[in-house]
């Protein structure tokens, strides 16, 4: 524990979970919706009302702001990072947090709709919250945990530094994104203007977990060109490029290699859309591998698929595009071991069991690592994120906040 500090991430959670800042993936604008801006221009209020006088928020709804050095010491400058949105999967309008104190192991009913119940024995995580303070959602909407629990943790660290003047440490700079859920976090950010070497995501789950993987992603588009005729004279002539899409498809493994038959390490070959006619077939996929070299081996394995088929049939032939998406963040992360080390120190001087975990899906903290500034991500104590049940608890975020200050001491001291 901060010895006396009265923490103020949980206040500043229950306020900042009732402004509505839903991103949108059908929008062309930066950010993709306005009002997500709300959020963004209070904290630059909060930050400026804290002295922290450079923060501001830009056209696209970014906030940055600068904690500035302390000391002469050469210290690398490294950044926290949150994102303002909520995910467009369940409603963020309206939200009413619920905080229930000293949890005893109950099922938990939302009191708005009454068929919302967080049951004990769904959610292991509870186990580790008892007596603790947790706060829901009412029933009708998600709570947004993800991630205005990174959003409240920052403030509140913010808030800690400027009033612990005895602390030693660097420049401190903060991030705020918006439209994070809807792929477009990075779009717009300016990392020159941020200025930092290093950064942490604060936007992840248990108490004590440390990401520093995500999935290396391709697409691939698989274009199939058939013969086409007319159907009443077509014997000998047509060469449907629909059949053979569903031959390729059939003949995809239904054991392995799938989003529905793997998890943990595993990657798959995801087929996620398709569009056609006897002429022309065109097969979208996704390929996904914790390991690139993995991903190149499951591209030729599809591609090595789709010529034999094809083989058997001499009048049609196919194009094979492999775009890239992204790529696995311990790929940048191991050329900079310390940012893990530090994370890792810290999370254990907090008093907490250290779970690395890696993400089967790509996050702004992995693009930002392909910018150029190495980010993984930390908890942030969210549960059962993008629905209904949304939960976090009071201590959990208490422990995110108490985490940070550790990493930043540990880098002024370490450099
Ligand atoms: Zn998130």
């Amino acid at each position: 524990m901060l010895s006396g500090y009265k923490f103020t991430a949980a206040e500043r959670f229950m306020r900042y979970v009732q402004i509505d800042t839903q991103s949108d993936p059908l929008s062309n604008t930066h950010p993709t919706t306005e009002k997500q801006k709300d959020l963004s221009r209070l904290l630059e209020k909060e930050l400026k009302n804290m002295g922290i006088e450079d923060a501001h928020m830009d056209e696209y709804g970014y906030v940055y702001a600068t904690i500035p050095s302390n000391t002469k010491k050469n210290i690398p400058v490294i950044c926290f990072c949150a994102h303002v949105d909520t995910a467009p999967d369940s409603s963020g309008t309206g939200v009413k947090p619920i905080l229930h104190e000293n949890y005893r192991g109950q099922d938990i009913i939302l009191p708005d709709d009454p068929s919302q119940v967080i049951r004990y024995n769904e959610y292991p995580y509870l186990k580790t919250q008892l007596g603790n303070d947790i706060i829901t959602a009412s029933g009708l909407t998600l709570l947004g945990a993800d991630d205005k629990a990174g959003i409240a943790e920052i403030m509140d660290l913010a808030n800690y530094l400027v009033t612990h003047p005895e602390i030693e440490h660097g420049a401190i700079k903060i991030l705020f994104t918006p439209d994070e859920e809807v792929g477009k976090g990075t779009a717009r950010v300016d990392l020159n203007k941020l200025g930092a070497e290093f950064a942490y995501t604060l936007d992840g789950g248990d108490a004590g977990s440390l990401e520093d993987e995500t999935f290396s992603a391709d697409g691939v588009q698989v274009i199939i060109h058939g013969v086409s005729a007319h159907p009443g004279y077509a014997k000998g002539k047509m060469v449907n490029a629909m059949k053979i899409a569903g031959e390729i498809l059939a003949a995809l493994p239904k054991d392995r290699l799938s989003p529905e038959s793997t998890e943990g390490k595993k990657g798959f070959i995801h087929p996620v859309r398709m569009e056609g006619m006897a002429e022309k077939c065109t097969l979208d996929f996704i390929i996904r591998d914790f390991d690139t070299d993995g991903l190149k081996k499951k591209e030729d394995y599809l591609r090595t698929q789709i010529e034999e088929l094809i083989r058997t049939y001499p009048k049609a032939s196919f194009v094979f595009n492999v775009t890239e998406q992204y790529r696995n963040m311990k790929e940048v992360l191991d050329q900079h071991p310390k940012v893990i080390e530090y994370a890792k120190e810290a999370i254990e001087r907090a008093g907490l069991k250290l779970k690395m975990e890696s993400i089967r899906g790509g996050t702004d903290g992995s693009r930002f690592s392909f910018m150029g500034l190495p980010c993984p991500n930390l908890f942030a104590g969210e549960q059962a994120i993008h629905s209904k049940h949304e939960f976090i608890s009071v201590q959990d975020m208490n422990k995110a906040v108490e985490t940070m200050v550790h990493l930043v001491k540990i880098w002024a001291e370490k450099g």
